[in-house]
């Protein structure tokens, strides 16, 4: 048996829920005809550095919900390019926390507010029929109005789109280790820092430390991130690189240990939906200069709710309306910012760095 819908959020990560979340805030009888599958039961593993800046905790303060997760607030980053060191000192610049804990937190105040949330299911295919799309689950059959892909980087339903905008996408490497002692200091002084060196060996991106808690044992989350924003320029050796920072910091971790994930970043020119589809958080693309993600996760579901509303209102779902609204908001402006900052970083390596201390000094300050 079919069963209507009238909207599916794909993926339980910050942008699905915070789609429901919105659209629960702005038409909670529309919240209460949609529903959010998730291919993984929580608390899911999300490779992620865990910084949680000011951004992401204002739009969550705007829902009125409080993430109340194991968390390591920053007040030092450590700015590094080459033998040219510089600090950015202030309180709470952001926090780093563990996504399987924040998300599962996240998906918990959803549930509290009324989310049919399914987990263990996952999106396989959808196809076109009058008055919108009948998904095909791992469980079932629905037939949904409006369609929201929120699940992630690697979005399977992004890719049944078959959109013909091309592939920008981010490269990155983490692995997690216990507090070295020598390095313990700079830890318990709240200190993340992002490393910028590698940018002379082609990297366009930085190799980063944050502390963090996991189950309880103080650790240092660490990674490497290359922007890929020039996509055509030489791809740097991501692995050496990062095995060389390792070295410098004393860690002994083998390659086996590393883990690997995309981002996809945001481009003006992207295409974001379909009829009755919407793109939403890594599916769409986020910021390249410093890959940050779950602010704008967040934002995605605000501008994604107001979308839907709209669309049921007015009975139109061709989504013609989403990417100027996306461009208008706030986040939209980020984005556009970060895209701009992203290429000025990362165009003619230390030179170019030493230029965009100030937009990185504006882009880590507050709000
Ligand atoms: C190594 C690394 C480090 C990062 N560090 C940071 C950082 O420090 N700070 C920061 O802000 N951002 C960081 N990011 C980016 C951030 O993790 C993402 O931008 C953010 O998670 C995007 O949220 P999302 O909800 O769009 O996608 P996701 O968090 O990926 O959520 C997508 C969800 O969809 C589910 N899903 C996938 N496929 C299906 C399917 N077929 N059916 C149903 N469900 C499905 C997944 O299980 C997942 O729960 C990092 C990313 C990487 C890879």
């Amino acid at each position: 048996m079919t069963e209507n819908i009238d909207v599916l959020i794909v993926g339980g990560g910050p942008a699905g829920l915070s789609t429901w979340l919105h659209l629960h805030q702005k038409a909670p009888v529309l919240a209460a005809r949609s529903i959010v599958i998730e291919k993984a039961t929580y608390p899911r593993q999300k490779l992620c550095g865990g910084g949680v800046t000011r951004r992401a905790d204002l739009t969550l303060g705007r829902l009125r919900i409080k993430i109340d997760v194991p968390a390591i607030p920053v007040h030092t980053v450590e700015v590094r390019f080459g033998s040219d060191t510089y600090y950015l000192r202030q309180r709470n610049i952001f926090r780093v926390v563990r996504r399987h804990e924040f998300d599962h937190a996240l998906a918990l105040s959803a549930i509290k507010r009324g989310l049919r949330l399914s987990e263990n299911e996952h999106f396989c295919d959808f196809e076109r029929v009058t008055d919108g799309v009948l998904v095909q689950t791992s469980r079932r059959v629905l037939k949904v109005r409006a369609l929201v892909a929120a699940d992630g980087a690697k979005s399977v339903v992004r890719a049944k789109m078959r959109l013909s905008d091309k592939t920008r996408m981010s490269r990155l490497l983490e692995v997690v280790t216990p507090i070295d002692v020598r390095g313990s200091e700079r830890v318990t002084k709240n200190v993340a820092v992002l490393d910028f060196t590698s940018v002379a060996e082609n990297l366009q991106g930085y190799v980063w430390d944050f502390p963090c808690i996991e189950a309880g044992v103080p650790c240092v989350n660490r990674g490497v991130f290359d922007s890929r924003v020039y996509p055509n320029n030489e791809r740097a050796d991501l692995k050496s690189i990062f095995s060389q920072a390792l070295q410098q910091r004393q860690v002994d971790r083998p390659p086996q240990s590393w883990q690997g994930h995309p981002e996809r970043w945001f481009s003006e020119k992207g295409i974001y939906s379909q009829a009755n589809i919407l793109l939403a958080g890594d599916a769409a693309g986020v910021e390249p200069a410093f890959g940050e993600g779950i602010a704008q996760a967040l934002g995605y579901g605000d501008v994604a709710a107001t979308t839907l509303m709209n669309a049921f209102h007015h009975q139109d779902f061709s989504f013609d309306d989403y990417r100027a609204r996306l461009l208008a908001h706030p986040l939209g402006q980020s984005l556009k910012f970060q895209t701009r900052l992203a290429k000025k970083l990362y165009r003619e390596g230390p030179d170019a760095l030493a230029h965009a201390k100030k937009l990185l000094a504006r882009w880590l300050s507050p709000v």
